[in-house]
């Protein structure tokens, strides 16, 4: 349980490629590339306690840039007001301030919960309001809806408003996981070798009537609609709608937009219907996080290569995510060199918590490194 938590909560590491700060040069006949560090940003993720004061978080925002970090990326549950205090503070530390939300999967929104009907309905009938799927946080929208969407938007307008904010950070966007992380499954004790029914989203009337209309044929009819391209093409340009919207409104307001994903382009579109190589977006930070996929150490600089290599091209920059607990001081070094020799402009560590001392004397190490 503690890892889905995880799972879903910290999506996001962003990598970019190009870049100012590569240096070609040539060394012994051969052409060597090497990264100034200095060029390579650190994020951490944190959740906001309403109930911690003031001067707890401005200890907590020194320790993180003694320690090197640059960045906090800080889940307020879309609270503006409560960022607007908590801002400044980061911002008197010497830290950017980003503005983490969970997007699409909104657990807990009052608003939302006075309209049932905006909740993403299952392949078999059952809505997240009532019936989510995994775990009951699993409160997915549906991203079709004016109701839904437009208040989707009102969040990311209210946190883009918030001065001192860098970013409006979106989290949870993308559908449900039609596909569980591999090393997950077992404890919720199953299979998923097919797309199955109770995890596959969203078949409300709106969806439904909409992908009708424009490609004449129901998706409820289909007898495998995991092979119907036009219905799984309809789903990521869903999600890709809300983003480039969200995109808009962000720069309108002078910020930036940021999201957590999943680890590649390919591979966000297998689990959960995300094709973030195709949105407009300054950052991308997915969450590479190695052991959720019972992958060793070195797949962090294959995913994030993955993905710098899919956003040539492109005016989105790459961070890559990284999980904290269980790793060594040394695998966190090796994690950070994978990351950035494969192209990544920084990387983000889920979450501030979990930072012990070994883990910030690697963090100091890496940053010193040349
Ligand atoms: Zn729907």
């Amino acid at each position: 349980m503690k890892y889905f938590y995880y799972l879903l909560v910290a999506f996001a590491i962003t990598a970019c490629g190009n870049s100012s700060s590569e240096k070609e040069r040539i060394v012994s006949g051969n052409l060597e590339k090497t990264s100034d560090s200095s060029d390579f940003k650190y994020w951490t993720w944190i959740t906001a306690n309403p109930e911690k004061s003031d001067s707890a978080y401005s200890e907590e925002f020194k320790k993180y840039k003694e320690n090197g970090i640059d960045a906090v990326l800080i889940n307020t549950e879309a609270n503006a007001e409560l960022l607007s205090e908590l801002a400044p503070l980061a911002v008197d530390e010497g830290l950017e301030v980003h503005a983490w939300m969970f997007t699409v999967n909104r657990p807990g929104d009052k608003e939302a919960e006075k309209h049932p009907d905006w909740y993403a309905v299952s392949r078999d009938g059952k809505s997240t309001y009532d019936e989510p799927p995994y775990v009951d946080y699993y409160k997915w929208l549906c991203p079709t809806r004016e109701g839904s969407r437009n208040h989707i938007l009102s969040l990311v307008e209210g946190l883009a408003k918030v001065e001192d904010v860098e970013s409006v950070h979106l989290d949870y966007i993308r559908y449900s996981d039609i596909f569980l992380p591999i090393s997950l499954l077992p404890k919720y004790d199953l299979e998923q070798n097919e797309e199955l029914p109770r995890f596959d989203f969203c078949y409300c009337d709106a969806c439904v009537a909409e992908f009708e209309k424009k490609h004449h044929k129901n998706p409820r009819d289909f007898d495998n609609p995991a092979i119907d391209m036009e219905w799984k093409q309809f789903r990521l340009n869903k999600v890709k709608a809300i983003v480039d919207d969200a995109y808009k409104i962000a720069h309108e307001n002078g910020k930036k937009l940021t999201a957590a994903v999943f680890p590649y382009p390919e591979m966000a579109d297998h689990m959960v219907r995300q094709r973030w190589d195709k949105w407009e977006i300054d950052m991308v930070l997915p969450m590479i996080y190695h052991n959720f996929y019972d992958e060793e150490i070195d797949w962090i600089g294959f995913a994030t290569g993955q993905g710098v290599r899919d956003l040539e091209g492109k005016n989105t920059e790459l961070h890559t995510g990284i999980y904290l607990p269980e790793m060594s001081g040394a695998e966190l070094e090796e994690a950070i060199n994978y990351a950035r020799e494969n192209g990544a402009k920084g990387a983000a560590f889920f979450d501030g918590g979990a930072f012990t001392d070994e883990h910030f004397k690697a963090l100091r190490n890496a940053k010193n490194q040349k």
